[in-house]
């Protein structure tokens, strides 16, 4: 469905699920209605013995209104009825069927009696409970209307007589009617307003919750982009400095905790010689292969910049030093050739480690220089291993190596 198909499908089931309603409270006001009148008819008929030869007539005829009313509350629940573009029509035709065949059976009495203005004076009761409860296009009401009216004016009219006195009876009954239509009128035209208004407002309102539903996961993609490095999609130093605030937050006890600064050998070379694009599909290699070893011992490891990658782990100095092992190992083995490299014919690696336990947040800092002094150490040592460092703080800034 379309959404301007949509939006005026929801206006109609809106009208028709109010008529509904209406439907329930006329039909419980009549069902009493009618079975008081059928009391006081019984009455006429078995105390006073009045003369009136219709009565039973007009008794069943109110029993049968009673017995309709009654249908319509069992039948018609909000909670049973589930309105679709398929059964809607039905429903609406329900409402209407009701409307007539309540006018048509007071009219029937009317006409069958019409020596008595009683049943005109309850027909226009009902006539305006009707026009004020439901809410139906006007077409569909006025023929109703055409089809009883004049029997019911004339009712009124042959029961009264027309007098000078008895038009002030006739006058007033007979306005009813157009009042009625000008009621129905109005309230149809209300109601669709009100309703259209509310859908509209609705569907802003989904839309509005759409939005902020999309905005809200655009910046949590943006957020997270403005987090990763485009090139390897690892951590960017933005986020490694998060991850520094983090583990800040944590020393209220104190933390053992490794830097790695890990640093492609002779990388300017490779560029030169291989090319600025092959330079950058080594970096993304080298990238995946320690994020997947970070992964595995639970470390973190971001892009510092350049080809120089830096890796945070909590675990003991122990176990931090075979990790470094096997970094230079893996990347070894990755075999990437490097024609122009001094040390092995692949690309190669090279560590600054840095170990300490921390208990301040500027130790952190701290421990991320001195993991660049081990690897410069790295460098001169002939590269392709790893140089470790220990800072050991005594609960001050400075470290002493
Ligand atoms: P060393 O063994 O001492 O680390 O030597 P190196 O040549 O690797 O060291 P240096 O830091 O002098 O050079 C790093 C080079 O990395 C310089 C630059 O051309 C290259 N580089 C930095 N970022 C990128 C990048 O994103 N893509 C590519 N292809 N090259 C990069
Ligand atoms: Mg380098
Ligand atoms: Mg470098």
């Amino acid at each position: 469905m379309k959404n301007q198909e949509k939006i005026a499908f929801s206006i109609r089931k809106e009208m028709v699920q109010s008529n509904l309603k209406g439907m329930r409270t006329v039909a419980w006001s009549l069902m009493y209605v009618s079975a008081i009148i059928s009391l006081i008819h019984y009455g006429e008929v078995f105390f006073v013995k009045a003369e009136r030869a219709m009565v039973p007539v007009y008794i069943a005829i109110h029993i049968a209104m009673f017995y309709i009313d009654i249908a319509v509350l069992l039948f018609v629940r909000e909670k049973r009825i589930h309105i679709t573009s398929v059964n809607i029509q039905k429903y609406e035709h329900l409402v209407v069927i009701y409307i007539y065949t309540i006018m048509l059976l007071i009219t029937a009495i009317s006409v069958m009696d019409v020596y008595f203005f009683h049943h005109a004076a309850l027909y226009e009761v009902i006539l305006i409970i009707i026009c004020t409860v439901f809410a139906l296009p006007l077409r569909k009401i006025s023929w109703i209307i055409l089809l009883s009216a004049p029997a019911i004016i004339a009712s009124t009219y042959l029961s009264v007589g027309m007098s000078s006195e008895n038009i002030k009876v006739i006058l007033p009954m007979s306005l009813l009617i157009p009042i009625g239509i000008i009621i129905q009128y109005q309230t149809y035209k209300v109601r669709k307003q009100i309703t259209t208004q509310h859908i509209l407002l609705d569907e802003e309102m989904i839309k509005t919750k759409q939005l902020s539903e999309l905005l809200a996961v655009k910046n949590k993609a943006l957020a997270e982009q403005a987090l990763k490095d485009p090139l390897t999609n690892l951590p960017n130093r933005r986020a490694f400095n998060q991850q520094l605030t983090k583990i800040g937050h944590q020393l209220h006890q104190p933390q053992t905790l490794t830097v790695m600064m890990i640093d492609i050998d002779y990388f300017k070379k490779f560029n030169d010689y291989y090319g600025h694009i092959q330079g950058d599909a080594v970096i993304v290699k080298v990238a995946s292969l320690l994020a997947e070893i970070a992964e595995k011992y639970q470390a973190f490891v971001a892009r510092w910049g350049g080809e120089e990658f830096i890796m945070i782990s909590q675990h003991t100095e122990k176990f931090a030093e075979p990790i470094c092992e096997e970094i230079l190992k893996e990347v070894r083995d990755l075999k990437i050739p490097h024609r122009q490299s001094d040390i092995v014919q692949y690309v190669t690696v090279s560590i600054g480690m840095c170990h300490a336990n921390l208990t301040m947040y500027e130790h952190l800092q701290t421990c991320c220089d001195i993991a660049d002094q081990a690897l410069y150490l790295a460098k001169q040592n002939g590269r392709n291993n790893y140089f470790r460092k220990m800072a050991i703080f005594d609960g001050k800034e400075n470290a002493s190596i």
